[in-house]
């Protein structure tokens, strides 16, 4: 086992840029919104300020260009605590989401630009070999190239890190990537896309587990929404409700809040349920609030929920 107590992430950083409107214009059309909202997004930049904010000595590691998104994005590493250790590319812009927003239901679309966290490659894994070696816990997820995300889980796990993987969007991915993960952290619309049988029940949800574990992973977590989530590792399976912390008001973003509690959770050495637990307490409160990364509760408010 690696001697460290940090987190080190990969991932992307996006500017949402949230456009609320009746509907999506048509080719050629302009359309008058009614609302409009920026914020710091993208999965792996949210899972790390969610990390720090509960208590995680975080390095988050990525790329952005040389322009306002970019300061926005190193500003708030700067005020969550998270070191960061992004390449500043000239040339090529900071990622950025344009998400439409239906005014009557919420209903989104949305398209994600990555920009220059598209370029993540293994050369940036390389440039922080040390640190991840040097950690407790390494946590990725699908948004950056797929190379740099396996090729960080290997020096990592030969390393005796602990390897968290959050495999979000769903997309295909070659089943060795799993057998090199202690945790696999989907929701359900992501493992249904990995075991190809939908994933709505509590029956369902074990048995996607069950793929999972055979896949090789060491330990199964499905986010379950409102539900909260399944820990289901070889030989223990148990569902750890949600909590509640308020009226909810935005739920985007709540699996990487719970992927922030959870890995500062675990980095605590705290056992892997209740860093499940800590988790969904995590989630509850970031749910109660708008926008993703701004929604990120600190320690102490998430050891109130759960006293
Ligand atoms: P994602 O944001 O990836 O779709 P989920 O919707 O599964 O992920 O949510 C992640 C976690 O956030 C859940 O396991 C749960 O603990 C918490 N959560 C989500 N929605 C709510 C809610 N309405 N109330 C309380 N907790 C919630």
């Amino acid at each position: 086992m690696s001697g460290g107590s940090g987190i080190v992430i990969l991932g992307i950083f996006a500017a949402d840029t949230a456009y609320t409107a009746k509907r999506m214009p048509h080719i050629a059309e302009t359309l008058l919104g009614s609302d409009f909202k920026l914020g710091p997004g993208g999965k792996g930049s949210n899972q790390a300020i969610a990390a720090a904010k509960a208590g995680g000595k975080v390095t988050f590691i990525s790329r952005i260009g040389n322009d306002p998104f970019g300061e926005m994005a190193l500003s708030a590493y700067a005020s969550a605590g998270v070191k960061a250790n992004v390449m500043r590319m000239d040339g090529v812009s900071t990622g950025a989401a344009f998400i439409f927003v239906n005014e009557d239901n919420g209903d989104n679309a949305i398209i994600v630009a990555p920009g220059a966290a598209g370029l993540i490659g293994i050369e940036d894994v390389d440039a922080n070999r040390a640190e991840i070696e040097n950690a407790a816990i390494f946590m990725t997820q699908l948004e950056q190239p797929l190379d740099a995300a396996t090729h960080a889980l290997g020096i990592a796990r030969r390393a005796g890190v602990t390897t968290v993987f959050n495999p979000a969007p769903a997309q295909t991915v070659p089943d060795e990537i799993y057998a090199l993960c202690d945790y696999v952290v989907p929701n359900e619309v992501e493992v249904a896309h990995i075991v190809g049988h939908p994933v709505e029940t509590d029956e369902q949800a074990r048995a996607a587990g069950d793929i999972l574990l055979q896949k090789g992973t060491g330990c199964a977590i499905i986010t379950l929404g409102a539900r909260g989530a399944l820990y289901h590792a070889p030989g223990r399976s148990e569902l750890i409700p949600a909590f509640s912390a308020g009226k909810v008001v935005d739920t985007t973003g709540a699996g990487d809040a719970f992927l922030g509690g959870f890995a500062a959770a675990l980095s605590q050495g705290q056992e892997p349920a209740a860093a499940v637990r800590f988790g969904c307490a995590t989630a509850a409160i970031a749910v109660t609030r708008p926008g993703t990364a701004p929604a990120m509760p600190l320690r102490s408010e998430i050891d109130d929920l759960l006293r």
